[in-house]
């Protein structure tokens, strides 16, 4: 029985991880600290709200007094809660180098000093930078080498987490994770983007030809993954997390054949200054730890899809906000 405490838990990937290990461990509990910024959806949770195992602190990160309050009685933490936009941290670097160094940060201090909790940091394969088109894939010893300033603040989380392993001997373990997609992702990431952009008869907005390699994973075996490194990963350890990669093209292409669109809906845009070519993931050691991804691309594109063509009230807003939306979007990119 194990109390967890889940930074960002009302973010895309967090509360899929509350919904997963709540269901998957009858006996432990979480509370979930998340300031609830314009990426924090706690209807995600919604379901929740009787479960005398799920609570929720609305607090910041940053801010010692409420990490102190949510850490009462913890013997995990999770940490999720970051600024997860790339085009957003190109236009505002601040609040990234503040959420995301020094909220981490604060954290682990809080951690350290309440009785060395155990720590699972969740991390992107961003930090390593970009591969060419033969490079081989990102593995554990890759270099960092950010190239925006999203993946730079969380290569210096990343770093900030190994020396509280190596300067205090804090159990921490982290994960550089692919490109997740899934239900209860933000529409101004590019699938959820692109699906509800078609479900609202408008063309989808593609940079360059889309000829930009991600690899991508389903949410859940994001979340199965962090499973596996909390109960078999190496204390200090990182371990990179993969899944299939594809172009940018080929994914906007298979969301418009699931909604029975042909190629005429998409709108070729520029590129942005600052656009990774390629990203692609050796997982290997996190295999050898039992874990592998279970849910197939097309398939999960397809459950995704329809997620979110059945949960229209969930990111269909009022129309005024709804253009607002739009018109900050149109200055966003495809990440
Ligand atoms: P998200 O943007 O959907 O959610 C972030 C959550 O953090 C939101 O609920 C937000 O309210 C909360 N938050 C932001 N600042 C906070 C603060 N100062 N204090 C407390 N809460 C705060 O992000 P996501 O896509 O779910 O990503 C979660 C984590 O996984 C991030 O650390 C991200 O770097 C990492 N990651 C994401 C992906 C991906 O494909 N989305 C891939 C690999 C790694």
């Amino acid at each position: 029985m194990a109390k967890l405490l889940v930074t960002g838990g009302a973010g895309f990937i967090g509360s899929n991880f509350i919904h997963y290990w709540l269901s998957k461990y009858p006996k432990d509990s979480i509370v979930n600290l998340d300031k609830l910024t314009y990426a924090g959806h706690p209807e995600n949770l919604l379901s929740l709200k009787r479960n005398p195992r799920y609570s929720f602190i609305r607090g910041d990160i940053t801010n010692k007094s409420d990490v102190n309050l949510a850490l009462k009685n913890v013997d995990i933490v999770v940490h999720f809660a970051a600024e997860s936009h790339v085009d957003r941290s190109i236009e505002d670097p601040m609040i990234f180098a503040k959420t995301n160094v020094l909220g981490t940060c604060v954290l682990l201090d809080a951690c350290l000093r309440y009785g060395r909790k155990r720590f699972h940091h969740v991390s992107t394969d961003e930090v390593f930078g970009e591969l060419g088109p033969s490079d081989i894939p990102f593995n554990e010893k890759t270099p960092l080498n950010p190239r925006s300033p999203y993946a730079a603040s969380k290569a210096g989380s990343d770093l900030m987490v190994k020396t509280y392993y190596t300067a205090y001997g804090l159990p921490v373990t982290i994960t550089n994770c692919a490109n997740n997609y899934g239900p209860y992702q933000d529409t101004e990431k590019l699938i959820p983007r692109f699906i509800t952009r078609v479900l609202r008869h408008k063309k989808v907005p593609l940079m360059s030809q889309g000829e930009n390699i991600r690899s991508w994973l389903a949410v859940i075996d994001h979340c199965r993954a962090i499973d596996t490194v909390l109960k078999k990963g190496k204390i200090g350890e990182g371990y990179c997390v993969g899944g299939e990669e594809k172009t940018n093209l080929e994914i906007t292409l298979n969301i418009l054949k699931i909604l029975g669109k042909d190629k005429s809906w998409i709108d070729f845009v520029g590129n942005r200054a600052v656009n990774d070519f390629r990203y692609a993931i050796d997982d290997s050691k996190i295999r050898k730890l039992g874990w592998k991804p279970k849910h197939d691309f097309e398939r999960w594109l397809t459950d995704t899809v329809n997620w979110y063509k059945k949960n229209e009230w969930w990111w269909k807003k009022p129309s005024i906000k709804q253009a607002l939306i739009d018109f900050k979007n149109s200055f966003l990119g495809n990440d």
